[in-house]
């Protein structure tokens, strides 16, 4: 096995850590980015790898990335990311969640878990058997936590708005013209949202089923999911896979805005030059997709209701407008602004 240290995704992680219970047959990474900030909270994913090297350098990257959110989001946690290695059967069995939940409370609170992909709240509440250490379980109505879908998409939403008010000089998201790219849990909420504005949508999801029922519903244009990064509007929102801002695609963009909840939406680091350079307003994925983690690490926390999780996802549109002040200002990515602002955030800048 090669030392985590030797990956490239490996930047100072606190600790990489590798767990095997025979018995249920659970194999797992949980890799601590940092907690200068608190504890390292970020999901588990459960996930199918080729090569278990995938799965290490999936943690090291996904637990960075958690770091940043949760800095930039203000709240009291750091960055850490569970992944559990699937069989071809995908088996997940109660004996392998309660022997996660063993391999989590080894690391005394250092790290939190949510679900991720893979993950469902079941799996949360099967886990917290064997460890406290999880957040993201079904709660009462009024409460912190649950499913975090719909408070990311709120937040999403607020960032759009945001976003539309400095690009394009508009208090409100009417006859805006918004292309979203996956409709599904944040995807479906940010449109209804936006909707119920009067924006004029155009919406498209790889299940093409997914996407005209939605845009029946909405009054809303459905198009191929291939074509909807190069419709011509105001905002191109992606909600669904990361990576897809890339060369070939930014150059051909055809709205001046990109503003969406999917995770890791640049492909490489120099897509963010790559947009910039176009003067495309882009909103950084990590701080305008954060509601959902305010949403469970208030749960964690035990700090305040559903009202307090409204209150601190209002700020996201506060965050955003600082990063682009900044970026504005030195002419530098708003990408590369958020990450450095992210580090100072968490003692490394
Ligand atoms: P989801 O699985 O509910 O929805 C994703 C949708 O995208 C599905 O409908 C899927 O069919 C569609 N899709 C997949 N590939 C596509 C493609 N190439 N073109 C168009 N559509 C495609 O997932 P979600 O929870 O809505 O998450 C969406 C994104 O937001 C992901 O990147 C996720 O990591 C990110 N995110 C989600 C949350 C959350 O709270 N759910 C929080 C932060 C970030």
């Amino acid at each position: 096995m090669t030392a985590p240290w030797t990956y490239p995704d490996f930047d100072d992680h606190e600790g990489v850590h590798l767990f095997r219970d025979a018995a249920s047959g659970l194999t797992a990474v949980i890799a601590l980015h940092s907690t200068h900030l608190g504890p390292g909270a970020g999901g588990t994913r459960f996930w199918r790898y080729a090569d278990p090297a995938d799965a290490i350098t999936d943690a090291l990257r996904l637990s960075r990335g958690m770091s940043f959110k949760n800095a930039m989001a203000g709240l009291p946690m750091g960055g850490g990311k569970g992944v559990i290695l699937a069989d071809a059967l995908r088996t997940k069995t109660p004996e392998m969640l309660a022997a996660f939940g063993r391999a989590i409370d080894s690391l005394g609170g250092r790290y939190v878990t949510a679900e991720d992909v893979g993950m469902t709240d079941a799996d949360m509440v099967a886990i917290a058997r064997t460890t406290r250490h999880v957040s993201g379980l079904p709660v009462a109505a009024g409460s912190a936590g649950g499913d975090p879908g719909p408070t990311t998409a709120h937040g999403v939403y607020l960032g759009v708005r945001a976003a539309i008010a400095r690009a394009l000089g508009k208090d409100s998201a009417a006859g805006v013209h918004v292309a979203v790219q996956g409709v599904g849990s944040v995807g479906s909420g940010l449109a209804r949202l936006l909707a119920k504005d009067g924006a004029r949508l155009t919406l498209a999801d790889a299940d093409a089923k997914r996407a005209k029922e939605l845009a029946a519903e909405l009054g809303a244009a459905a198009v191929a999911a291939s074509e909807i990064m190069t419709v011509e509007a105001d905002v191109f929102s992606p909600c669904a896979l990361g990576a897809i801002l890339d060369e070939r695609s930014i150059a051909a963009l055809q709205a001046p805005v990109v503003a969406g909840g999917a995770n890791n939406q640049l492909a490489t680091p120099a897509d963010a030059d790559h947009i910039h350079a176009r003067g495309i307003l882009y909103a950084p994925d990590y701080v305008i997709n954060a509601g959902g983690i305010i949403n469970v690490a208030l749960e964690y926390l035990g700090q305040g209701d559903r009202a307090e999780v409204d209150a601190r996802v209002a700020l996201i549109p506060e965050r955003l407008e600082q990063i682009w002040t900044e970026s504005a200002a030195a002419d530098i990515p708003a990408a590369v602004v958020a990450d450095r602002m992210a580090m100072r955030l968490i003692g490394r800048g």
